[in-house]
């Protein structure tokens, strides 16, 4: 268990999982820098978390901007949008957890299901799924109700697309929160590995891939450069 100071944002694991130097980068060097997706990014989350803390659609009932927290995994964080929905199915959950939450004003239970507001279209990226499967890991942790499914949604295209917490994607989260630990732990910054992914990469500028890779020297690159000069 961690202690709530030592608590890291879930949102750190989908940077980790594209990048771990970007990672290190914000979060031990403090750096930021946006590109027109991190911008568009942000400004879906924010129009997900303006229509009001909650609201009751139909038979599901919608809380906005809700605050997670797991001490197991040391992740603390907010949902876009957790939906509480009346248990289908017969399966049982998990030991130790309930098939669903009591909620104030409301008569029953129900299930938690998250959903992550993302940018552009459906696609697959295991950051992005990773960082869903840890809201649930928080909300089973907080709640003590088995969340078995969460979805992303995708602003370009307006749809959902379903997450099953599967054994496999709760082990890739579990050991995604154990090396973001680690690398802030060590305080060092991995070395760049350039590859494709950083045309996309909004820390480009700053990360300098091509000049601070792996195996490169920091010596040799400033007497070219003093060189050229
Ligand atoms: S530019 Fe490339 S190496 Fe640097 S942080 Fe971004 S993805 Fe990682």
């Amino acid at each position: 268990m961690y202690p709530e100071d030592d608590l890291l944002p879930l949102s750190a694991l989908q940077h980790l999982l594209f990048c771990p130097r970007r990672a290190a980068l914000i979060y031990l060097e403090q750096l930021w820098a946006d590109n027109l997706a991190t911008i568009e990014g942000a400004q879906l989350h924010a129009k997900a978390d303006s229509g009001g803390a909650s609201e009751i659609v139909g038979e599901v009932r919608v809380a906005r901007g809700l605050r997670l927290r797991s001490l197991r995994l040391g992740l603390s964080g907010i949902a876009d949008v957790v939906e509480f929905q009346r248990p289908g199915g017969s399966r049982s959950p998990p030991s130790g957890l309930a098939v669903g939450v009591e909620l104030p004003g409301a008569h029953g239970l129900w299930t938690s299901f998250p959903i992550e507001y993302k940018r552009g279209r459906l696609r697959r990226e295991q950051g992005y799924e990773v960082q869903l499967c840890a809201q649930a890991l928080c909300l089973e942790e907080m709640l003590g109700v088995h969340v078995p499914a969460g979805a992303l949604f995708y602003g370009k295209t307006r749809r959902r697309s379903e997450v099953l917490f599967t054994p496999g994607l709760r082990q890739q989260t579990e050991d995604a929160a154990r090396r973001l630990h680690e690398l802030v732990a060590a305080g060092r910054t991995p070395a760049a590995e350039a590859s494709k992914k950083c045309e996309s990469c909004s820390l480009k500028d700053l990360c300098l891939p091509r000049t601070c890779g792996r195996g490169r020297s920091a010596r040799r690159y400033l007497a070219r450069e003093l060189e050229s000069a």
